[in-house]
């Protein structure tokens, strides 16, 4: 049976350059890629803030999958998060140009009555003071799985420690080794489960994903393979869509979906890096991504 999913995150404006080409402006933002990705599999909630400038129809798509954006405030007059980046030739790299908080700088998330009882919470990239008040305001959730990136890692490492407790956790490997101290990514998740998640995912890229769970189980996914990469942003927050999904869809979170799971992200995130923005992502439906999911039982099972 499935269960409802909240997502708090960043909604925002991105100017994207890569050796491919460049988009000014375009959709943004953890909570957008996440939902559009989450959406194909299980009923999702999205909180966020945008500005009066912002272009809602860009997000019809979202609500024709179903999300619900009662969440979704709007500052009239005030304007959009946007963010900028350019990225090296090697797609691994990347320079932030700009980041403009515009209304973001005093978002503070308030969940609408309907969605405090909600069973799977994703708490994306924001503060992690923010993700804080947004579980004080959830009545009960069952699963929490959480996201969060360098700047807070260095800003608010104690406030950020108080939130890894719950769940489940999901960095990349550069926030694994700046949490940490280590650079692997193994002997960085082992470290990050001590912190107290039960089960912690470490995304690398173009390397797939490592998830380590309870009684030291370990899982990894590949990224599947594609002949070329038009803008990696979001695919963590795709990633993350696909794996919450799939826990949501199946309304478990045993090991044996856990894993399923980590394919559903990986399956998901392959179509993000094939356009810029969400535009892949919106164009795509179920049936094609299951098929890459299928894929990955042909990729990694090796013949008797
Ligand atoms: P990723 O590629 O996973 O790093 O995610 C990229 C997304 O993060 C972009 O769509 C940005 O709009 C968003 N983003 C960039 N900086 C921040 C920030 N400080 N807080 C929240 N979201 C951000």
């Amino acid at each position: 049976m499935s269960k409802r999913i909240l997502v708090v995150g960043s909604t925002a404006l991105d100017s994207v350059e890569t050796s491919s080409g460049r988009v000014d402006d375009a959709l943004g933002g953890s909570a957008f890629f996440f939902s559009s990705a989450a959406s194909l599999l299980a009923p999702v909630g999205l909180v966020g803030v945008v500005g009066g400038d912002f272009p809602r129809d860009e997000i019809h798509f979202l609500t024709e999958r179903g999300v619900d954006m009662e969440g979704l405030e709007t500052v009239p007059g005030g304007l959009t998060f946007r963010w900028g980046g350019r990225y090296h030739e090697n797609m691994n790299e990347r320079t932030t140009l700009f980041t403009h908080l515009n209304v973001f700088q005093d978002f503070n998330p308030y969940i609408p009555p309907s969605q405090r009882d909600v069973p799977v919470l994703f708490l994306a990239n924001i503060q992690p003071r923010l993700q804080l008040h947004v579980l004080e305001q959830l009545t009960a959730p069952e699963l929490v799985i959480m996201d969060t990136m360098n700047l807070w890692i260095e800003l608010s490492r104690d406030e950020l420690l108080q939130v890894i407790r719950t769940g489940i956790l999901i960095v990349n490997d550069e926030e694994s080794r700046l949490l940490t101290g280590v650079s692997g990514p193994l002997q960085g998740a082992r470290l990050l489960q001590r912190m107290g998640p039960h089960t912690v995912i470490v995304k690398k890229g173009e390397h797939g994903a490592l998830m380590l769970g309870a009684e030291g189980r370990l899982f990894s996914v590949p990224a599947w393979p594609l002949d070329r990469v038009v803008d990696p942003t979001g695919a963590g927050d795709t990633f993350a869509g696909g794996f919450v999904g799939s826990l949501a869809r199946d309304g478990a979170w045993g090991w044996p979906e856990l894993c399923r799971a980590m394919a559903w992200g990986s399956a998901m995130a392959s179509f993000c890096v094939e356009d810029f923005s969400v535009n892949r992502l919106r164009t795509m439906d179920l049936g094609q991504a299951r098929e890459r999911f299928d894929g990955f039982r042909a990729l990694t099972t090796i013949p008797a």
